[in-house]
C-alpha cells in the first residue's frame, strides 16, 4: 500500500454526507488530513465600514465547523482548524504532513475562485495538485444536456431542457471509516470576537433559531419536509406559501441540494415546488459559471439613481422608509439573519424600482446580513429584480407588490408558522 496523504479542504461543504472529496480521499490516500480554515478576508469590514460577514452568519458558521469536527471525531478524526489565508495555511499543512494532493470543491463566483486560483499557485509551486470536484449543485455540470458556455440565459428553457434530457445522481456513500495522520495540533475554534465580531442578540420576536452544523440541517430537512407535505396536503393551501427554511445549512454545505433533492422526491409530486426552487439554485451557478462576473455587471444599473439615494438606502436599511411591509421586513433581516424569498423580493423591488438606489449596495447589504448569504443566489437574484439581466421571468413578477400588501399588520410580519404535524399527517399550527 502507498503510504499518500491527501488534505481536504472543507470550504462550503461543511458534511461528512454526500461528500465526494472526503470520500475518494478516504478511497485514495491511507490518511485523509481534513482542513478548515477561517480566512479574514470573510471578516474584514468594507469600504463602507460594514462587516463582510454579519455575526448571526458567523455564529451559524462557527457552530457548523464545530459540528463538523465532532462528526469527523465520531470516526476517529480530527479537523485542523486555523484562521489565515488560505494561500498560505493550506500550502504550510500540506509540507508539514507530507501530503501528495490536496481536494476541494469548486467554486463559481469570483472571489472564492481567486481563492482557490491563490491555494492552486502556491501549491504548483511545491509540485502539488489542487484537484477540483464538482459538489455544490442539485445536477452534475457533467450532466447538463449543453456545455457550460452554451447554457440557455433564460431560466424558463434551462428549466425545460434539464428537467427532460437530465437527471440527478445518487447522493455518494458515507465512508466506513477515516484514517487521519498523527495530529501535533489541530487548533482551536475561534471566537466571534477573534474574527472582529461581537455575538448577536437574540430577538425574541424570531420564529426560528438556525443551529450551524449537518446535525441540525439533518433535523430541519425531515422536520420541514414532513410539514410542506402536510400543509399542501391541506385543501385550499399552495405549497407556495411554505418554505423548508433550509437555505443556511444548504448555502455552506451542512447538506448538498442533491441529499434535499432524493428526500424530496420520497414526497411525490408535493416535493416539485422545492425542486423548482432548487434548480433555480443550480441556474444561478451555472450562470456565474458561464458568465463569470459578467452575469452581474453587464449593465450596471437599469434605472436611474435617485440624487439623494444615500439617505434613501440608509432609510431602506434601517426600516426607516415609513412603508409597514418593507420596514418590517427590514427589522427582521436586521434582527435575525433572515427573511422569506417573497420579502426580499419586495424589499430589493422596492430599493431599486421606488427608492431608485443603486441595486449592488442593496446586494452587499443582504451580503453581511443574510445568515444564508451565498454569492451567486444573492447577486443572480438582485441582478434580476435589477433588470441588468433577463428579468422577464415569471417569478420576478410578484416583486411588484400591490399598495394593499405593503401593509404590515405587525412588526416583524410573521406568515404562517406551522409547529408540528398530527399523527393523521394533519398541521397543528403554533
Ligand atoms: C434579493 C434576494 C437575495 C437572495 N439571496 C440569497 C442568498 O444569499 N442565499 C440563498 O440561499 N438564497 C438567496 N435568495 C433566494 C431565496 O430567498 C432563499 O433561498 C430562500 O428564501 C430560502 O428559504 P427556504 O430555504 O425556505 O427555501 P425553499 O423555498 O424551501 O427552497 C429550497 C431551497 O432552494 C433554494 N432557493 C429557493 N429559492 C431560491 C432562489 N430564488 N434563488 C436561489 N436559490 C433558491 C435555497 O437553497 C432553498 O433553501 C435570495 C432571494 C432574493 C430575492
Amino acid at each position: 500500500m502507498s503510504d499518500k496523504t491527501i488534505l481536504v479542504w472543507f470550504r462550503n461543504d461543511l458534511r461528512i454526507h454526500d461528500n465526494e472529496i472526503l470520500l475518494e480521499a478516504v478511497r485514495k490516500a491511507d490518511k485523509v488530513l481534513p482542513v478548515y480554515c477561517f480566512d479574514p478576508y470573510y471578516f474584514q469590514l468594507t469600504e463602507t465600514g460594514a462587516h463582510k460577514t454579519g455575526n448571526f452568519r458567523a455564529r451559524f458558521l462557527l457552530e457548523a465547523v464545530a459540528d463538523l469536527r465532532k462528526n469527523l471525531q465520531g470516526f476517529g478524526a480530527e479537523l485542523i482548524i486555523r484562521i489565515g489565508t488560505p494561500a498560505e495555511v493550506i500550502p504550510q499543512l500540506a509540507e508539514e504532513y507530507h501530503v501528495s494532493e490536496v481536494y476541494h470543491h469548486r467554486e463559481v463566483a469570483y472571489e472564492e475562485t481567486n481563492i482557490s486560483e491563490q491555494v492552486e499557485a502556491a501549491l504548483w509551486k511545491m509540485r502539488l495538485n489542487l484537484k477540483h470536484f464538482i459538489g455544490h449543485t442539485m445536477y452534475h455540470k457533467e450532466d447538463l444536456p449543453f456545455p457550460i458556455k452554451d447554457i440557455p440565459d433564460s431560466f424558463a428553457v434551462f428549466k425545460k431542457k434539464v428537467e427532460r434530457d437530465s437527471s440527478v445522481r445518487p447522493v455518494v456513500p458515507t465512508p466506513d471509516h477515516i484514517s487521519v495522520p498523527e495530529i501535533a495540533d489541530a487548533g482551536e475554534l475561534p471566537t466571534l470576537q477573534q474574527l472582529g465580531l461581537t455575538d448577536p442578540i437574540d430577538d425574541p420576536r424570531a420564529t426560528d433559531y438556525f443551529q450551524g452544523g449537518e446535525t441540525a440541517a439533518l433535523v430541519q430537512l425531515h422536520k420541514s419536509l414532513s410539514i410542506v407535505d402536510g400543509f399542501t396536503k391541506q385543501k385550499g393551501r399552495n405549497a407556495s406559501d411554505c418554505s423548508t427554511k433550509l437555505s443556511p445549512w444548504i448555502s455552506i454545505g451542512c447538506i448538498s441540494p442533491r441529499q434535499v433533492y432524493w428526500e424530496i422526491q420520497k414526497y411525490g409530486n408535493n416535493g416539485n415546488l422545492l425542486k423548482l426552487e432548487l434548480l433555480w439554485r443550480d441556474y444561478f451557478r451555472f450562470m456565474f459559471k458561464k458568465h463569470g462576473q459578467k452575469f452581474i455587471s453587464a449593465r450596471n444599473q437599469a434605472a436611474e439613481l435617485a440624487a439623494d439615494q444615500d439617505v434613501l438606502f440608509d432609510k431602506w436599511k434601517l426600516g426607516e422608509t415609513g412603508v409597514p411591509l418593507i420596514d418590517a421586513a427590514m427589522h427582521e433581516l436586521n434582527a435575525t439573519g433572515y427573511i422569506s424569498n417573497q420579502n426580499r423580493q419586495v424589499v430589493a423591488d422596492y430599493l431599486v424600482n421606488t427608492l431608485k438606489g443603486d441595486w449592488t449596495k442593496g446586494a452587499a447589504y443582504f451580503e453581511e446580513k443574510l445568515i444564508d448569504y451565498s454569492p451567486a443566489s444573492n447577486w443572480g437574484n438582485w441582478a434580476f429584480i435589477a433588470g441588468v439581466n433577463d428579468a422577464k421571468e415569471s417569478k420576478y413578477t410578484i416583486a411588484t407588490k400591490l399598495p394593499k400588501e405593503l401593509e404590515a399588520k405587525t412588526d416583524f410580519v410573521n406568515t404562517w408558522q406551522p409547529s408540528s404535524i398530527d399523527e393523521a399527517g394533519d398541521l397543528v399550527e403554533a
